[in-house]
């Protein structure tokens, strides 16, 4: 997929790093969480204590890590970041937070994949700042209390759900991420563009913005592909006509959906006599993982209104029929 919601390649991510802002106040859109964030980050700040640990949660590109690395600026800490499946041994995760200093961020993504043993070292670091370490092995092997200096931990996940129980309690601060309009989208098109010294029109970002599945990662990568059009075929100037035009040439369609939107959606509408169709055979039907579809896919046709889940599996709405040109056949008296 060209336009996958995870960054692809080292060289996508350091685009990504590039553009990432690093202040509260050129963070676009979010305004509530903004707006918490400033108060408890500056109450922390006064207080010279660490910020409460903060689980940030929401479908993948929309700034999570983005986030995380502005509290640590913001709280003027440094950050330390690793993810979930990373974190094998209970060693590594001991070994990382033995070397914070005080008050310092530990940024861990996809933290709904952590292994149980992990998961147990952290739960004392998270309440006490202590742990305990196995030292030695068989018989002569003891267990040795650490201290810690104050840290946050700042944990991402794609749904909150997927965490334990004893895990989310943890959370002082839980923020769920939204998608973001056309409006605000554009802001950080038109925002990148310049930091790209790409040339662009207010109805160029415009165009982008509308066609990015209400995600910041999408969009900017679209905006560097409408790039790349516009200096080949034109004179290098986003323009509406221009963005159109590549986007087009991408597959991306004028409400933004790419290929598997609108692959799943033909499944469920097609295949499925418009639903319920469970998950499993959903995933089956347009060679998918259970997970994507559930992370990457849904949220999104769910938010717009062309999809809905329910306990019997998920179901097309009008608008998906009104989508691909076809009548919704009348709701039946069962
Ligand atoms: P996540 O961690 O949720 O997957 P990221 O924080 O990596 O998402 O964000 C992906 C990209 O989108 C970043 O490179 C950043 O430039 C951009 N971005 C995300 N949120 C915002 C925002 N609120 N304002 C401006 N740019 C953003």
């Amino acid at each position: 997929r060209i336009i996958a919601a995870t960054p692809a390649s080292p060289n996508e991510e350091a685009i990504e790093r590039a553009l990432r802002p690093k202040q509260l106040d050129e963070y676009v859109g979010q305004e509530k969480i903004r707006d918490q964030l400033q108060i408890f980050i500056t109450a922390a700040r006064q207080r010279r204590e660490a910020l409460d640990h903060t689980l940030l949660f929401g479908p993948p590109g929309l700034g999570k890590t983005t986030l995380a690395h502005i509290i640590a600026r913001e709280m003027g800490v440094n950050l330390r970041q690793t993810s979930g499946p990373v974190l094998e041994r209970a060693g590594d995760l001991a070994a990382l937070l033995t070397n914070l200093e005080a008050n310092d961020v530990l940024f861990i993504d996809e933290i709904h994949r952590l292994s149980p043993v992990v998961e147990e070292i952290l739960y004392p670091a998270l309440e006490d700042y202590q742990i305990d370490i196995m030292i030695g092995e068989g018989p002569a092997a003891r267990s040795v209390r650490l201290d810690l200096q104050p840290f946050t931990l700042v944990g991402a996940t794609t749904r909150a759900g997927m965490l334990t129980n004893p895990l989310r309690d943890r959370f002082g601060i839980v923020a769920r991420l939204e998608f973001y309009t056309p409006q605000q989208l554009g802001k950080i098109v038109t925002r990148s563009a310049s930091l790209l010294g790409a040339p662009i029109m207010d109805d160029g970002a415009f165009e982008i913005a509308k066609r990015s599945r209400g995600t910041p990662r999408i969009a900017n990568r679209l905006l560097r592909r409408v790039r790349d059009y516009a200096e080949v075929k034109g004179n290098g100037e986003i323009t509406k006509a221009m963005a159109d035009a590549a986007l087009v040439m991408l597959d991306v369609d004028p409400v933004g959906f790419d290929v598997m939107d609108r692959k799943l959606l033909e499944a469920v509408l097609f295949k499925f006599g418009g639903g319920p169709v469970g998950l499993d055979n959903l995933a089956a039907a347009i060679g998918e993982e259970r997970d994507t579809i559930e992370d990457v896919l849904e949220p999104y046709l769910i938010q717009q209104g062309y999809l809905q889940r329910t306990p019997r599996g998920r179901i097309a709405t009008p608008a998906a029929y009104t989508h691909f040109g076809v009548t919704a056949p009348r709701a039946g008296p069962n």
